[in-house]
């Protein structure tokens, strides 16, 4: 299925009056460090935390009125869950969220005070879509996919849209690449509003499946990931998102964990935002130097922002 701008210029309608339009915000520090021009979408301080209430938001207000009324289900390790249940009480729709059991504790008790119904599963040996397809076959749900569905990946890209249009034409957008929702949402926007800027997906080292995708130019899984970036610790892209990616988006790079919780400090301090680790992998990439962007106009996704502070402050060394 095609998904192009006027599906993302769509979703944005239907989102604006219950999605925040969060700020750009820069940093002279920043464009020091970097002797780039740094744009940052800030999207830890979207309503729930974290930019998936867009897909979310959008997916569930195209439901018709009988799937509204059976409900919704999800399985994800956090945002997206969050994302469902937020936008489910907002429009009045029931939602069950599969969740692994060691899903991050702010994650699970947002997603519960939300009003929905989680169901646990143990990430090592369960499946979690088969749990979510079996909860909806009995129950007569509609599963609600993280990233690959044409509604959740356009509502995603309104956040590149939203840039774009607060900061004119940029020569590289940076976005955070897990099944690559945001990514080819955000490319989609990008490669329409600024046809001449470079959209880089970015990774966990240990989460390298869209590089290599993209290298390869097929679709490749890998194993589970074990990175703290845990909104990224996907096997592999989606079908769709993939197919996407290949069309917009210009190259893929990765950072480490060592490298996302030192600039995660860093954007602390300076900046004064919290950002979760998988929210900071874009901008880790840029301040690691791992992109040539002297003398650019670089945008940054900034993906969310809900990390357990008491676990951040664990990984603080003096
Ligand atoms: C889900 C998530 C991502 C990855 O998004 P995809 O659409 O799966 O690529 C990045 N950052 C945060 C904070 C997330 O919650």
């Amino acid at each position: 299925m095609e998904v192009d701008f006027d599906d993302v210029a769509r979703a944005h309608e239907r989102i604006k009056g219950e999605a925040h339009r969060t700020p750009v915000l820069t940093s002279a520090t920043v464009d020091a460090l970097t002797g780039a021009t740094v744009f940052f979408k800030p999207e830890n301080l979207q309503r729930m935390g974290a930019f998936k209430f867009r897909g979310a938001y959008n997916a569930l207000s195209q439901l018709s009125p009988e799937q509204k009324r059976m409900g919704v289900v999800a399985f994800s390790s956090g945002n997206h869950a969050q994302a469902v249940a937020l936008s489910g009480k907002l429009l009045g729709v029931p939602a069950t969220i599969v969740m692994p059991t060691d899903a991050p504790q702010v994650k699970l008790a947002a997603t519960r005070g939300y009003g929905a119904e989680v169901v646990s599963y143990d990430a090592s040996n369960e499946d979690r879509q088969k749990i979510a397809e079996k909860l909806a076959a009995e129950r007569g749900l509609t599963v609600i996919p993280p990233f690959d569905h044409p509604h959740i990946l356009a509502g995603q890209g309104t956040a590149a849209k939203e840039l774009i249009e607060d900061t004119g034409p940029l020569d590289i957008l940076l976005v955070p690449c897990g099944g690559g929702g945001l990514l080819s949402g955000c490319a989609i926007a990008a490669k329409h509003l600024s046809p001449g800027c470079r959209v880089i997906g970015v990774e966990p080292a240990a989460g390298d499946d869209g590089l290599r995708s993209f290298r390869a130019g097929k679709l490749v899984s890998i194993g589970l990931p074990d990175t703290i970036a845990d909104g990224a610790r996907t096997m592999s892209l989606g079908k769709l998102t993939f197919a996407l990616i290949r069309k917009h988006v210009d190259d893929f790079v990765t950072v480490t964990d060592a490298e996302i919780l030192k600039w995660m400090f860093f954007l602390w301090e300076r900046m004064k935002i919290v950002v979760e680790p998988t929210g900071m992998l874009a901008a880790s990439a840029l301040l690691e130097g791992k992109i040539s962007a002297k003398g650019k106009r670089v945008g940054v996704v900034l993906s969310g922002g809900n990390v357990d502070l008491k676990w951040a402050a664990s990984r603080l060394r003096a």
